[in-house]
């Protein structure tokens, strides 16, 4: 039996620990919130996969032994976030094999292995042999815990990355802008009714943000929504900014990208002019780069924003880009990017534009596919790093790729901890 410490109880790090205790091993989460907390920040929002492919055959299994077959969704029930915790994950997490064994509001600020700093042991098998040492935090009080394996499930969300030119953050981001405004809001009337929203974003969380506040417009028609995202490359420019993927076997990712494409090309920002485009909710900016943000006092009584745009920009789409705007509230879904800092100690080769652990961003890099369903986990090996049963699982194993899918997570799971059942840890296993 092994002690395996899981970082994160998110739905990748409850179905690593209850395939572990399945597999007999001392599994023990730690995660800094509660159960489900980063699904459950955007839990008003449905995820467009369906319920069966988001499970795995022994989280399902786990479920219907302890609650029955009709506690289950069915297989192709799409759920929101907050459904898919109540139904699946909140369940998951109180099933007998864990009970006891998750320790919420526990963060894992560092770990390292026991006798071996960063630049000790370089490939050696005895640094492989000593135990890790993870440093956790629960209301102000450290403690030391011992593991012979480590899962980083700790996820991307809500590490965001910046809106500037390049991805640095632009004159005036860090003031202004807080970790709310990089979330998925829930487009509440009182907050976003007949005010004007700046989006920036070119993915599926913004086109989330950008339908939705068009349908608030339906009931507020002052609602204005700007929006700053990349146009797909020639001669796909004029479809709007999401790339559709032929007969997609997602239907709600593929209605999402087909309204906010249209939206978006009715509003192109060159039409600015047309009689229609005072009623049109949206106005897209293609490719418009933000070079100064700042909040300031509006007409209205709260504060909004002033943004500055890159006039070079505004050069090569003909004079149509303003050079200012003038917004009541900003929504930034510009991506997410793993946390380093806690495995910074440990040996971990990563991708230089990713972030991720490099054999899988490899993998990753070479996929021609552009569907992430058609993606697969690459196998255990791939996922294997220098620091000898460290892995990096889930979301956060993609980096700043964003095109993980829980399908591919549980796969993931399923394949270290069939390689863990057979190789030696030095230990027992
Ligand atoms: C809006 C949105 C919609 C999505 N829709 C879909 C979809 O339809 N289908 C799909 O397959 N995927 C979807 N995804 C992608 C992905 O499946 C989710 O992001 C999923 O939550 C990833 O699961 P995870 O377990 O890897 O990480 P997370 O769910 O992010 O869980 C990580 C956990 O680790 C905890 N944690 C972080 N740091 C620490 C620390 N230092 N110590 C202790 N605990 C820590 C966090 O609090 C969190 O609970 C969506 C993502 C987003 C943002």
């Amino acid at each position: 039996m092994s002690r395996i410490a899981i970082i994160g109880a998110g739905p990748i790090g409850l179905e690593a620990a209850l395939l572990a205790r399945q597999f007999g091993h001392d599994a023990q989460i730690f995660e800094k919130g509660h159960v489900a907390e980063n699904i459950l920040d955007w839990g008003h929002i449905r995820l467009f996969s369906p319920f069966g492919i988001n499970t795995s055959e022994w989280g399902r299994g786990a479920i219907a032994k302890s609650l029955g077959h009709d506690a289950l969704p069915g297989d192709d029930e799409l759920l929101t976030g907050c459904e898919f915790a109540e139904r699946y994950l909140i369940p998951l997490s109180r099933s007998p094999e864990l009970t006891g064994r998750i320790h919420e509001q526990t963060q894992v600020q560092s770990i390292s292995r026991r006798h071996f700093r960063k630049t000790d042991g370089i490939g050696s098998a005895v640094r492989g042999r000593e135990p890790f040492l993870l440093l956790v935090e629960r209301e102000g009080i450290q403690r030391v815990e011992f593991a012979d394996v480590v899962l980083d499930c700790s996820g991307t969300y809500p590490h965001h990355q910046w809106v500037g030119d390049g991805g640095m953050p632009c004159l005036g981001e860090r003031h202004s802008l807080t970790e709310t405004n990089y979330r998925l809001p829930m487009i509440r009337r009182e907050e976003f009714g007949n005010r004007t929203t700046l989006v920036i974003g070119s993915g599926f969380s913004a086109a989330t943000s950008v339908v939705k506040l068009a349908e608030l417009a339906k009931l507020d028609p002052q609602t204005k929504v700007l929006w700053i995202a990349k146009s797909q490359p020639p001669p796909y420019e004029s479809d709007g900014p999401l790339l559709r993927i032929p007969n997609d076997p997602l239907v709600e990712r593929d209605r999402l990208a087909a309204k906010v494409n249209e939206l978006a090309s009715l509003g192109h920002v060159s039409r600015a002019a047309s009689p229609e485009a005072p009623q049109h909710p949206v106005v897209w900016f293609p490719n418009a780069v933000v070079k100064s943000l700042k909040s300031s006092p509006t007409y209205r009584e709260f504060n909004g924003f002033e943004i500055e745009l890159d006039d070079s920009q505004a050069t090569e789409q003909g004079s149509a880009l303003p050079a200012r705007l003038t917004v009541d509230r900003m929504i930034a879904n510009v991506g997410y990017r793993p946390d380093r800092s806690i495995y910074e100690e440990l040996h971990v080769h990563e991708c230089y534009s990713t972030q991720g652990p490099i054999k899988l961003a490899a993998k990753l890099l070479g996929e021609t596919s552009s569907d992430c369903i058609a993606q697969t986990s690459h196998g255990s090996d791939v996922l294997k790093n220098p620091e000898p049963n460290f892995f990096i699982l889930g979301s956060k194993s993609y980096g700043r790729n964003s095109n993980f899918l829980l399908k591919v997570g549980i796969e993931q799971v399923c394949d270290v901890l069939t390689s863990l059942g057979r190789d030696s840890l030095g230990r027992s296993v």
